[in-house]
């Protein structure tokens, strides 16, 4: 409940409801996953721990349910009128292959029963933790349901049925005015800013593609940043998966795109990580918020990357630690894929108790939950690194940090323009 989260910067409100939990489990492509996350992060007490001077640090908050309204801010009404339609999700829907293939709702986003709640229920949560950062009852917000960086206006996508990422940035974007306020009767200094950091294995293609602009007259108040995998034919295809090069004919200094080659391991992330903090710099969010898919991490069955969720510099956590530390702003953190569902339950318990500044060790045996035999066979909290070969090559590399700096100074052009 929105209402009840305390006004304090040291809280970090975390977005959860049986209600979506339920709805979140049926999703196809990670069915328990939900269930799982949460019930990892209630084993370990996480909501228990308590500041000083007696609040506690993790602050649940019961997502809205997204209306129609809220949805149709980005998604178009023929698209929300077909996946928010009951019968259609109940099997019983009378529409024709065509306009389902032309939604998308097929392949890899099959129509299921409970679609229009998850819809409704997981965009609200996303919104809800966007909500309490926009009023500032909390710094951080967490949405682990969310992330769904795939879907698009009109077309279900690579899992995702619901564009919470791009709602949640619009939702941002807004200045805040309340009738106290007096700050909104002044001519407003600056437009809100917000960075989308994506560290899922996959292109941030959906998210990316809305804000992209080749556009140099439009006042940038969104900078999206997407590290990830690409190789011919691997999803998604899209021309922006590329790496950002200033010579390219969709070049926008707003946009970012930083793949990495097969085997990414902390060593890489390490590397690269001083570009993500140096565009950081430059465009100076007043909103950050990240897409912590964990698909990249050693032990997913996508077995593309090679990264850690700790030992040391560049693996998730230090990112996320760094992030949280480190960076002005106020942080979402949403979830996104993760298809070792025990792996992500770890590695976003674990990202929860940075968020929190109250770091739980790697080594950490699992409480004994209703789910832990799924722990086996470390029963411990850590996602290690496996053997896989890094083939980021420093030469790779360089050109990787030669093309940044072309697109940092085209950067820096565009924001001194008043
Ligand atoms: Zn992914």
């Amino acid at each position: 409940m929105s209402s009840s989260v305390e006004q304090n910067s040291h809280t970090v409100a975390y977005v959860v409801s049986q209600e979506l939990m339920k709805a979140s489990s049926l999703l196809p492509s990670n069915k328990n996953r939900s269930f799982l996350v949460h019930a990892l992060i209630s084993a370990f007490r996480l909501s228990s721990l308590e500041a000083p001077q007696g609040h506690k640090l993790l602050q649940f908050l019961r997502p809205i349910r997204a209306s129609f309204k809220d949805l149709s801010v980005y998604h178009s009404r023929d698209y929300l009128e077909h996946v928010l339609d009951t019968d259609h999700s109940s099997g019983s829907f009378d529409g024709s292959a065509v306009v389902t293939t032309e939604f998308g709702l097929e392949d890899d986003c099959p129509s299921f029963k409970g679609l229009p709640d998850y819809v409704q229920l997981v965009a609200g949560a996303s919104l809800s933790g966007a909500s309490v950062l926009r009023q500032h009852k909390a710094d951080i917000a967490i949405c682990w349901d969310g992330g769904r960086h795939h879907a698009q206006k009109s077309h279900a996508s690579g899992f995702c049925y619901v564009a919470d990422c791009v709602l949640v940035i619009l939702a941002l974007k807004r200045p805040v005015h309340t009738s106290s306020d007096m700050s909104s009767l002044l001519p407003c200094t600056r437009k809100p800013r917000i960075m989308y950091l994506d560290l899922d294995l996959h292109f941030s293609d959906a998210v990316s593609q809305a804000f992209h602009s080749t556009n140099s007259s439009t006042s940038p108040q969104v900078l999206t940043f997407s590290i990830h995998y690409t190789a011919p034919g691997f999803f998604p295809v899209s021309p922006l998966s590329k790496l950002s090069s200033v010579s390219s004919s969709v070049f926008d200094p707003f946009s970012h795109s930083l793949p990495l080659r097969q085997g990414a391991s902390n060593q890489t992330f390490a590397r690269i990580w001083p570009i993500v903090e140096r565009a950081r710099d430059i465009f100076e969010p007043d909103y950050v918020v990240v897409q912590c898919g964990v698909d990249g991490l050693a032990g997913d069955p996508c077995a593309t990357w090679n990264w850690s969720l700790g030992g040391g510099d560049g693996s998730m956590g230090w990112c996320i630690d760094r992030i949280i530390k480190e960076w002005p702003g106020k942080k979402l953190l949403l979830g996104g894929g993760g298809y070792n569902s025990p792996n992500a339950a770890r590695a976003w318990t674990y990202l929860t108790s940075i968020a929190m500044r109250q770091p739980l060790s790697l080594d950490a045996e699992i409480p004994d939950h209703e789910a832990f035999p799924l722990y086996g066979h470390s029963f411990t909290l850590d996602v290690p690194a496996g053997n896989m070969q890094d083939l980021n090559t420093d030469e790779y590399l360089a050109a990787v940090e030669s093309s940044f700096d072309d697109i940092f100074t085209a950067m820096r052009e565009r924001m001194s323009k008043p």
